[in-house]
């Protein structure tokens, strides 16, 4: 783990909501909830053990939004993900996060982009301890309208050369698959034809998602996360389009998605030489920062150093970072020796 801890590593899939700091989390609930007795903060855990299926640890988030409210905060844990991931070795990350409007504290989705900006901004100002180079990513909940991914694509665009380098499609899949053709390509159409803004997907997160698939693949996105529930002919599409895979291990078993760690696809995508980059996606949720995410991908598959330290590498070949300064800093960092 401690090698891990030190290999300059990519996050390339981490939602913001779910990667808040827990004792963060723990402190506004306690201010916000005083008197009431809804679930606890800690609940927001998934543990080994723990028999809450994907579709359930959904619920989890609603507890994080209900208490990261207004700018101040949404600067606050968004600084705050980036000091945590620094301090565990990840010298770029893509953050992903929906924006939405807090009526109740008077912050429009501007606003929350605005907030979270300038949270990447604070941390790359007051670093003392090496700084996580991070880009954002505008996420695309399916349970919403089509209007509210309009108006996410428009957003994206506006901030495109503010540090918003893509859109993602992301939220429970059981609420809402089969609109893919009819609503959101067109909307990610649209956002990489004028912004050239690349787009990754929450992809076969559950089975019986192939057409869904098919019709991404035939589409072409620029990268696609968890993919658990291929069919071997899907797979095998996804094979041969060498799109790039995000694979979060801990979070794909704890949610019961993938039996175990050893029965992770991963290891089929490392056998192909397939591009992928280990990630995260919640690390509030499932409690497992990158580091140890590299460790058990080690010690699952065997992996020497020399191959977790190429994987580390390759994750960021994967990346939406575009060329200049900050991309060769990052490209330096991971090459130079651990
Ligand atoms: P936020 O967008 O509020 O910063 O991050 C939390 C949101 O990310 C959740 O409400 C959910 O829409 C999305 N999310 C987090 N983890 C997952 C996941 O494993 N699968 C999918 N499809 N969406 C997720």
């Amino acid at each position: 783990l401690d090698f891990c801890r030190r290999l300059p590593k990519v996050e390339r899939h981490a939602h913001l909501n779910g990667s808040v700091r827990q004792s963060t989390l723990q402190e506004l609930y306690k201010k916000t909830s005083e008197g009431t007795s809804t679930s606890s903060a800690a609940s927001v855990a998934i543990a080994k053990g723990d028999t809450r299926n994907l579709s359930e640890m959904f619920a989890v988030f609603g507890v994080v939004h209900h208490v990261v409210r207004g700018a101040e905060l949404l600067t606050r844990v968004t600084r705050e993900v980036l000091e945590d991931m620094s301090a565990d070795g990840v010298v770029y990350a893509e953050l992903r996060t929906t924006p939405r409007e807090h009526q109740d504290v008077g912050l429009d989705k501007r606003a929350y982009i605005e907030a979270v900006l300038q949270g990447i901004e604070e941390h790359r100002r007051l670093a003392k301890d090496g700084v996580c180079i991070a880009r954002l990513i505008l996420s695309i909940d399916r349970k919403d309208p089509v209007t509210v991914a309009e108006d996410t694509v428009n957003l994206a665009i506006e901030y495109s050369n503010r540090g918003v380098v893509g859109l993602d499609l992301c939220g429970d899949p059981a609420l809402g698959w089969g609109r893919w053709r009819q609503d959101w390509e067109p909307a990610f159409e649209r956002g990489r034809k004028q912004a050239g803004l690349k787009v990754t997907l929450h992809a076969a997160e559950m089975a019986g998602m192939d057409e869904e698939m098919a019709d991404m693949l035939a589409w072409g996105p620029d990268s696609l996360g968890h993919v658990c529930f291929l069919s071997p002919g899907e797979e095998l599409r996804l094979f041969e389009s060498r799109t790039p895979v995000e694979l979060c291990l801990s979070s794909n078993v704890l949610s019961k998605s993938v039996e175990s760690y050893s029965a992770h696809h991963f290891g089929r995508f490392l056998e192909r030489g397939h591009p992928l980059a280990i990630c995260t996606d919640d690390v509030l949720v499932f409690s497992s920062p990158l580091s140890r995410e590299y460790a058990l991908a080690m010690s699952t598959f065997g992996l020497d150093e020399a191959k977790v330290t190429d994987l580390a590498r390759d994750a960021f070949e994967t990346s939406f970072l575009e060329k200049g300064r900050d991309y060769n800093e990052v490209l330096a960092r991971l090459r130079a020796p651990s």
